[in-house]
């Protein structure tokens, strides 16, 4: 056996071509580091790609060529004319191969390593380096990726989900996601934070599939609960006590401002340099920190009984039954009615409006706390992309790497 013929055997086992396809050459480049394959038709009927059926062939495409795992460190390249296949039924098709998907510029398991590579690389330039492929090039096994994965993804079970928004761009722009808090995975995402914006992502899902949604978090932001209503008029409303926090923690910190500066105007400093001290869970605290802290809150300051209303309120995700939870409410906005803390005032008339949706809570148990995470997880991915030019690469990306899709070809 001569050495091409070894070659040929070679290259045929370590691609799994079988008959009818052969390879037919094996073409060392050296000084270009290149292998070149070249397979051939041996004989045969050629299958219609609509139907599967056995048709005869009607000629073969022009030569295409094929990007392959590389052998050793030459670059290797597989090259063919694909046979078309004359059904009468659907007319002169081009055959699919085995060793590609339609249209794809690299072989399966290329394409299968190049997603095992980007998933593992810190950042995308480090992928395409270790792969030798131009940026443009991940860009497309990436969308190639989560085309398939998207068409494959299971949405049966879909119960709890999130909706929040996440800014873009610098200033004033934003998107919007939908995640599934129970498999902590980012379901789609849209430009914009408007209700039109929230409707897209609720068409990605079946009618079967929204009626089966028990409850969705999300911030009391009116767009988002206007979708909801809309979309999954069935499904419970639950305002996020992560971000009722957040509103509470800056209610707070806006006393604490406002009073730092009445009393710096009399040449007082009490409430210099204690921000954080104000923001920080007490449960945190250094003992130092808790020293300085349990003195300032017995000064008869405006902050500390901001700070008293916000640390209360934490109280009322821990019932259990609606009418307890609903009488701590009342008792809690009577008394920061007449705290006249108007920051506070203001977040409390916020929460009475939403009261229901809060209630719901305790049914549910869901928090947008998952879907912050995979917010955390998309920030470092804008961060290692130093931004995203199109929306379109940046919704690639985050499902490639936060839509836990089935990605790998085959
Ligand atoms: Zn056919």
């Amino acid at each position: 056996m001569s050495i091409d013929t070894e070659l040929q055997k070679h290259y045929s086992q370590l691609l799994g071509i079988v008959r009818p396809w052969e390879v037919k050459n094996v073409e060392l480049k050296l000084t270009q580091k290149k292998v070149e394959i070249e397979l051939g038709w041996q004989w045969g009927a050629a299958k219609c790609p609509e139907c599967g059926r056995a048709c005869s062939i009607h000629d073969c495409a022009p030569e295409r060529t094929w990007r392959h795992l590389d052998t050793m460190q030459f670059t290797t390249l597989i090259r063919a004319r694909v046979p078309r296949s004359d059904c009468p039924q659907h007319g002169v098709k081009t055959t699919i191969v085995p060793w590609a998907a339609p249209q794809g510029r690299f072989t399966l398991l290329f394409a299968g390593f190049a997603v095992e590579v980007l998933l593992a690389s810190a950042s995308i330039s480090q992928g395409c380096e270790l792969l030798g492929i131009s940026w443009d090039t991940a860009q497309e096994i990436m969308r190639r990726a989560v085309e398939r994965g998207l068409e494959r993804r299971q949405l049966e079970d879909l119960k709890h989900l999130g909706m929040d928004e996440k800014s873009f761009r610098r200033g004033h722009s934003y998107i919007t996601l939908l995640t599934d808090l129970d498999e902590s995975r980012v379901l789609d995402v849209v430009e914009e934070r408007t209700t039109e914006a929230a409707d897209q992502l609720w068409k990605t899902l079946h009618p079967e599939q929204k009626q089966a949604v028990e409850a969705v978090a999300v911030d009391m932001w009116e767009p988002f609960i206007q979708t909801i209503q809309k979309q999954v008029p069935e499904a419970d409303i639950v305002h996020d006590k992560f971000h009722v926090s957040k509103y509470l923690g800056e209610a707070v910190d806006k006393v604490r401002r406002q009073e730092h500066k009445e009393l710096m105007a009399q040449g007082d400093e009490t409430l210099k340099g204690t921000r954080q001290l104000w923001l920080y869970n007490p449960q945190n605290f250094s003992p130092d920190q808790a020293e300085e802290f349990s003195a300032l809150k017995d000064l008869q300051l405006k902050v500390a009984r901001a700070w008293a209303a916000k640390e209360l309120f934490s109280k009322f995700w821990e019932y259990q039954e609606e009418g307890w939870a609903r009488r701590f409410f009342k008792r809690w906005f009577g008394w920061v009615s007449r705290s006249r803390l108007k920051p506070v005032v203001e977040v409390a008339r916020m929460l009475k409006r939403h009261l229901d949706n809060l209630l719901t809570y305790l049914k549910h148990h869901i928090t947008n706390a998952v879907t912050e995470g995979l917010n955390s997880k998309i920030q470092s991915l804008k961060a290692a992309a130093r931004g995203f030019r199109s929306f379109r690469n940046y919704r690639i990306r985050i499902l490639f790497f936060c839509g836990k899709l089935s990605l790998y070809p085959q």
